[in-house]
């Protein structure tokens, strides 16, 4: 890839970042994308010199684009490391914590990210606090540990959280993690670094789905990390390495052509979930609507410090339970009723119909994500399948 002056990028918007970055070399008859290489392996050499692909598992040279301009997006000074799901760039990060080393998480984080935890706690690899994200002296103490029980080795952030959509006090929480030397790590799945870019906070490693907004057309399954400093980095790619959790060429293919549309999407997204959660705040068949970017919200001021948007999801309670809520999700024309967030087409799901979800979610609870459509259109069909 063209090695852009860092200094000149830095200055540059994201989407012009987005569009510009990751392409080979411009020169006459060179092409305008990377390519994609089908390859398993590659003829050897005498002596391999560093960053050059051997064996695909270890590093891929159509990998070299999407990583960096992942790298770029969040302001990172190296590129980031890309799994073959987000599940595995969690794994990746969690890995970092050394054995026995306690892993501070919010009750509410992603499921999946939750259960993983839970599993390395009952073997012993880690001990694990669950906290509530938007409780800051929670947070602070569980931190600190007390008499028995070691100060935190890693600090997992997520914010806003899915679906409940709490937002964390970065700052506090940065600060309060550096007091006790405990890592930190901020899943930004939901935000994407359109609207928040944790290592601005001070964060250690910041991790995501890129399944769903980066890829953003529900056709692959992809990870990504990007890590403050070289040491979490070269962690990060032996971790894969050895535990062969690499994506393939072809969804790193469609990660990168759907990266290049990333701040567009995010932008037009977010101007709808601000009119829709408007409307739905008003309509009576809904008891309650969560969305930072609303004033009523009890996050609204504590993002807006933080967040340059409030994002594309939107969870509400519908009157009625949760009959009511799966009503409405069976009734909608235009919004898909599947799990999974961030793909151009709006999505909605009663996000306790999964028997592995908190039981702090209410089980009237829709998670809606908002998509590409225009905002009336899906408000019409929202407020149809309300009535
Ligand atoms: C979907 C999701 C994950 C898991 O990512 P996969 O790509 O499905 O493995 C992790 N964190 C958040 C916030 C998610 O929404």
């Amino acid at each position: 890839m063209s090695q852009s002056d860092p200094d000149q990028t830095s200055r540059l918007s994201l989407a012009t970042i987005a569009v510009t970055a990751g392409r080979p070399p411009r020169e006459p008859g060179a092409p305008v994308n990377p390519l994609i290489s089908l390859n398993s392996t590659f003829v050897s050499r005498a002596t391999p010199p560093p960053g050059q692909a051997a064996y695909a598992r270890y590093d891929n040279p159509s990998h070299h684009g999407a990583e960096q301009v992942i790298g770029l997006l969040e302001g990172g000074s190296r590129s980031a490391v890309l799994f073959s799901s987000g599940m595995a760039a969690i794994d990746a990060a969690i890995s970092l914590i050394p054995p026995g080393g306690r892993l501070v998480m919010p009750s509410h984080a992603y499921n999946g990210t939750i259960a993983l935890a839970q599993e390395l706690a009952a073997t012993g690899r880690i001990a694990l606090t669950l906290v509530g994200i938007d409780q800051t002296d929670q947070v602070r103490q569980a931190l600190a540990g007390g008499p028995g029980l070691d100060p935190a080795a890693m600090l997992w952030i997520e914010t806003p959280t899915n679906p409940l959509l709490e937002v964390a006090d970065a700052a506090a929480f940065v600060t309060a993690a550096r007091s006790v030397g405990a890592l930190v790590a901020v899943d930004n799945t939901l935000a994407t670094p359109v609207f928040q870019r944790p290592l601005e906070w001070g964060a250690d490693l910041v991790v995501h789905s890129a399944s769903k907004y980066f890829g953003g057309h529900s056709d692959l399954l992809a990870g990504a990390v990007v890590a403050a400093n070289s040491e979490a980095d070269t962690a990060l790619r032996a971790f894969r390495r050895v535990h062969g959790a690499t994506p393939s060429a072809m969804d790193v293919f469609l990660l990168l052509r759907g990266i290049r549309t990333l701040p567009l999407r995010m932008e037009r997204i977010g101007a709808s979930a601000l009119t829709l959660a408007r409307l739905l705040e008003s309509h009576p068949a809904v008891e309650r609507v969560r969305y930072p970017g609303l004033e009523s919200d009890p996050a609204f001021t504590l993002a807006k410090s933080q967040m340059t948007g409030a994002g594309g999801i939107i969870a509400i309670e519908v009157h009625g339970g949760p009959a009511k809520a799966d009503a409405l999700a069976a009734r909608t024309k235009l919004w898909v009723p599947a799990t999974s967030l961030g793909g151009v087409e709006s999505m909605l799901e009663r996000r306790r119909r999964w028997p592995a979800e908190s039981g702090d979610v209410p089980d009237n609870l829709l998670r809606l994500s908002v998509g590409l459509e225009l905002p009336d259109d899906l408000w019409h069909d929202l407020d149809q399948g309300l009535r």
